[in-house]
């Protein structure tokens, strides 16, 4: 039975990202939020560097200083993305992305994914609607259109009018909701590490699709980029079991010099890619957000970018409904949020699914295609400024 002190207006399952920018948008409100996490306090107080250097959308920093976490992250890990250069195997050829010339704003600005994670944790935990309960997986959740009710790993019942689950793309709370969802292992991973160069980056990104191999950079600092290498995931396991110096061997030999002289600058982290899309994003007292909802493959940077602007979509659409002492899971809201979201993101996530298809296929057709592909779209100023603009959005 869930005590007084455990009936929430709105339970949110998940501290990450979007979990806490969603708690952070609902500062306005009087609702009671409780915030469930299955890291420790201290883990969230002090977030460890995780490889992902995310790169925000100007839509996205504009969000952020909303909820006051932009200011609140140092300067010093903000790099700034000038451009972006796509690069077909040994071809010298690159197609182009630029902010239109008129545009004083930079294609976006890239953040360690800890920095905007302790940023948000700071603002959640200054504010008193929302209480942290952290320690603490949701073992059991059923819901019905009168509310739901969430059971946590230590035997805790807590009861809310609308459970809200953003426990990542392969979300736990989704699968006690019944929600199915589309899920894609493509047996790939993203090997992850800062390294220090020789040559100067320019703050212009490069991904280069090469033989079975996909590696981008990411400018940071001054000489320093974060380097993503895509492989088979038995290959990248046999890669990060490498000591330091045939690891950072093996990275300079892949990247065949193009960064000049490297140096490690940071730990090895490696993502198994996973795409997911989840069937519904609502049922009845529950909806999903961030990548319980929707999975996005990195290559294109955009899962936390969707993310954080369907919370604030969603956010907004309670705030109104608790202004108006409507009900803050009325099915019909909760619907024109799906719709919203589907409409949203489909493009995207289908055309970066189609992207990863081309150009990690190693079929002659395949091959052809991305060679091809590349220099129509380069002569085709409106797909690069299409491009650019989804990217910048
Ligand atoms: C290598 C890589 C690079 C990326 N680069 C970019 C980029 O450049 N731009 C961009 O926009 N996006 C990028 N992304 C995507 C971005 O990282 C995700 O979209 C974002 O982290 C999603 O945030 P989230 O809060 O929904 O989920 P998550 O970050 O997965 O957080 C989920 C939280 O829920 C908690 N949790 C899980 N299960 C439970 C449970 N049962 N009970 C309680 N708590 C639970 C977890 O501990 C975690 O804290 C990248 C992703 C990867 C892997």
């Amino acid at each position: 039975m869930a005590g007084s002190g455990d009936k929430f207006d709105i339970v949110v399952v998940g501290a990450g990202p979007v979990g806490l920018s969603f708690a952070a948008s609902l500062a306005q409100s009087e609702l009671k939020v409780a915030v469930v996490e299955q890291q420790s306090l201290e883990r969230l107080a002090d977030p460890v560097f995780d490889g992902r250097e995310i790169a925000l959308t100007n839509a996205s920093i504009r969000i952020l200083r909303e909820l006051g976490a932009w200011d609140a992250i140092p300067a010093s890990d903000k790099s700034q993305l000038e451009g972006a250069r796509v690069l077909n195997g040994s071809s010298a050829f690159a197609l182009c992305f630029d902010p239109p010339s008129a545009s004083r704003e930079p294609l976006g600005v890239l953040v360690p994914n800890c920095r905007i994670r302790d940023a948000l944790f700071k603002i959640v935990r200054s504010q008193d609607h929302a209480r942290l309960l952290c320690g603490l997986s949701v073992v059991d959740a059923t819901n019905s259109h009168k509310g739901a009710v969430i059971t946590l790993s230590d035997g805790r019942q807590l009861t809310a009018r609308l459970l809200v689950a953003a426990d990542s793309r392969l979300s736990a709370t989704r699968d006690l909701l019944g929600i199915g969802a589309d899920i894609n292992r493509l047996g790939n991973s993203m090997l992850i590490c800062r390294v220090r160069h020789e040559r100067v980056h320019h703050q212009i990104a490069v991904e280069w699709f090469d033989h079975h191999q996909t590696i981008a950079m990411l400018p940071l600092m001054q000489g320093v980029s974060s380097l993503l290498l895509t492989l088979r995931s038995n290959e990248a396991d046999r890669l990060l079991a490498f000591e330091d110096d045939l690891f950072l061997m093996e990275l300079t030999n892949r990247c065949r010099g193009r960064l000049g002289e490297m140096t490690l600058a940071s730990s090895r982290h490696a993502y198994p890619l996973v795409t997911t899309w989840a069937h519904k994003f609502w049922a009845p007292s529950a909806v999903l957000i961030g990548d319980a909802a929707i999975g996005m493959h990195p290559v294109t940077a955009h899962g936390f970018n969707i993310g954080l602007s369907a919370q604030r979509q969603l956010a907004h659409r309670i705030l109104a409904a608790g202004r108006d002492r409507r009900d803050i899971a009325d099915p019909d809201m909760l619907r024109k949020y799906e719709s919203w979201l589907r409409r949203s993101a489909a493009p995207l996530y289908y055309a970066t699914n189609i992207l990863v298809r081309l150009y990690s296929g190693e079929h002659p057709a395949a091959l052809l295609a991305r060679h091809v592909g590349l220099r129509v779209a380069q002569h085709l100023p409106f797909v690069r400024q299409g491009i650019s603009a989804m990217l910048r959005r």
